[in-house]
């Protein structure tokens, strides 16, 4: 009987473990996480959770009854330290080791501290579950929060504390938010939204200090300015977790490097999630090479993983996975969802809505070609966009499609129901 290690003990990896089990197989499967809570889901940590709303229940990824019909063996807050391709297998933190006939490697992203950044109360990061049941201990009305990079973690995390009553303040390095995710424009108007809501944004600034003795008191930037603080937040971005499989000789470049099928390389050994990067077929014109941070891509790729390792032990083909990428972020009431690779350098057309009123929906194209549909509370043309970005429309063809369904749903909008 086969046996499968799963290392990470998330979203990407309970995908994988589920996968699977519906794809019958039967050997044991082990789940290896550095976590010690059973999975949960990260999206909420930065929204419902953090704002006070909903309660761990509500994070689990699966209900228990759903975890127990998997029949897996977990060993959870025992982190994996080492891997061996050779002999196959892996060394657990308490010295332990487990041996695999297939692996899958899900073990998502280890997020970034500031160089100078003190370890003393008030100042957080936030990935964890840990991490917002201590943030949002920490936020009140009237606290004076901090927020350290304008990127998917800072602004949503900004948005919900903004909620909670705390005047908030948002410290970003480059001139806009967002400016690697979404290009300067869109970034720009995003923090409008922030603005527009009370949020203080500044960007172009340097922070030079985190302060205080025991508990934070206060900021210093870069031109000697102290902004005072009782609560930081530190959002500066993840590296992926491959610290404790760097000496094993799987190829590592900012991310586990697989192939087309996922594969990192040695024939039982697959990666999913925010972990690896693969060469996404569908974007090859553009980059040679991805890694994705969103939830849709670890959940798909989970599950994908699991897909081709159990075709590999039954000696059948490989599939590659090829994807449109997608994510989603809710800050205040602009619920942001995106399509495709939106970069700094792309060509941006703005095909409906406009930027001052915070509904708009825009394309990104790279040498005349669609890369990605954003759009800011416009879930009706993005959703819908996915069939463009996979059949390699280009620009003109996506300004003239966008203008014919604005059209027509402007019409539509008009058209009194009776007359339908
Ligand atoms: P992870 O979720 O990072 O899980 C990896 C697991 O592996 C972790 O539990 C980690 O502790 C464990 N691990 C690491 N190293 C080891 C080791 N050596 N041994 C054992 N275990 C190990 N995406 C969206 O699209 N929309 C959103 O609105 C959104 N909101 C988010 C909000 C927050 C606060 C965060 C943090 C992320 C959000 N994301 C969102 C991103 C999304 O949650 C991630 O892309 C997703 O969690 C990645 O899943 P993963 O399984 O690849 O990795
Ligand atoms: P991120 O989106 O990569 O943004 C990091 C931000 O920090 C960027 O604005 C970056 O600006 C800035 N920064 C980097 N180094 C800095 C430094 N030394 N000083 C000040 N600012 C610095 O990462 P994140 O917001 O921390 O999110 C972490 C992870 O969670 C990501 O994987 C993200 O995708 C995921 N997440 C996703 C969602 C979502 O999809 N809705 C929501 C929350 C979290 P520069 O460009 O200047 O480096």
């Amino acid at each position: 009987m086969q046996n499968v290690v799963i290392v990470g003990a998330s979203l990407a990896g309970v995908r994988a473990a589920e996968t699977l089990r519906s794809g019958g197989f039967t050997g044991s499967i082990t789940m290896v996480g550095d976590e010690k809570h059973m999975p949960y889901d990260r999206p909420p940590l930065s929204k419902n959770y953090l704002a006070g709303e909903w309660e761990e229940d509500r994070v689990a990824l699966r209900k228990p009854e759903v975890i127990q019909e998997l029949n897996l063996t977990w060993k959870l807050g025992v982190g994996a330290t080492s891997l061996n391709i050779e002999t196959k297998s892996i060394t657990l933190a308490d010295g332990s080791s487990i041996s695999y006939d297939g692996l899958i490697i899900a073990t998502g992203g280890v997020v970034r501290s500031l160089p100078n950044q003190p370890q003393i109360d008030g100042v957080h990061v936030l990935r964890t579950l840990d991490h917002a049941t201590a943030l949002r201990a920490q936020i009140s009305e009237g606290t004076q929060a901090v927020v350290i990079g304008a990127g998917f973690i800072g602004l949503e995390a900004a948005a919900t504390a903004h909620k909670r009553g705390a005047h908030v303040t948002v410290l970003e390095g480059l001139e806009a938010p967002l400016i690697r995710a979404l290009g300067a424009q869109m970034g720009a108007a995003i923090g409008a939204v922030h603005e527009r809501n009370g949020v203080t944004v500044r960007c172009g600034v340097q922070v030079a200090s985190i302060n205080g003795t025991s508990h934070v008191e206060s900021i210093t930037l870069g031109n000697g300015e102290v902004i005072p603080a009782d609560v930081v937040i530190v959002g500066i971005g993840v590296s992926p977790a491959t610290q404790w499989c760097e000496s094993s000789g799987l190829t590592i470049r900012d991310g586990i490097v697989c192939d087309a099928n996922l594969n990192a390389g040695p024939r039982e050994v697959f990666a999913a999630g925010d972990v690896l990067r693969w060469p996404n077929e569908l974007f090859a014109d553009v980059e040679s090479d991805m890694r994705v941070e969103h939830w849709t891509n670890a959940a798909e790729q989970g599950a994908h993983a699991a897909k081709n390792l159990l075709a590999t032990f039954a000696g059948e083909e490989l599939v590659p996975y090829v994807a449109v990428p997608f994510f989603w972020s809710d800050q205040f009431d602009a619920r942001i969802q995106c399509l495709g690779r939106p970069s700094a350098n792309a060509t941006v057309d703005i095909v409906d809505g406009d930027l001052e009123s915070g509904k708009f929906c825009a394309i990104y194209s790279v040498n005349n070609r669609l890369t990605a549909v954003l759009g800011v509370s416009k879930p009706k043309l993005v959703m819908p966009s996915r069939a463009l970005l996979s059949q390699h429309t280009t620009r003109d063809e996506a300004l003239a499609h966008f203008q014919k369904v604005v059209e027509a749903q402007a019409a539509a909008s008009q058209t009194p129901p009776s007359a339908s």
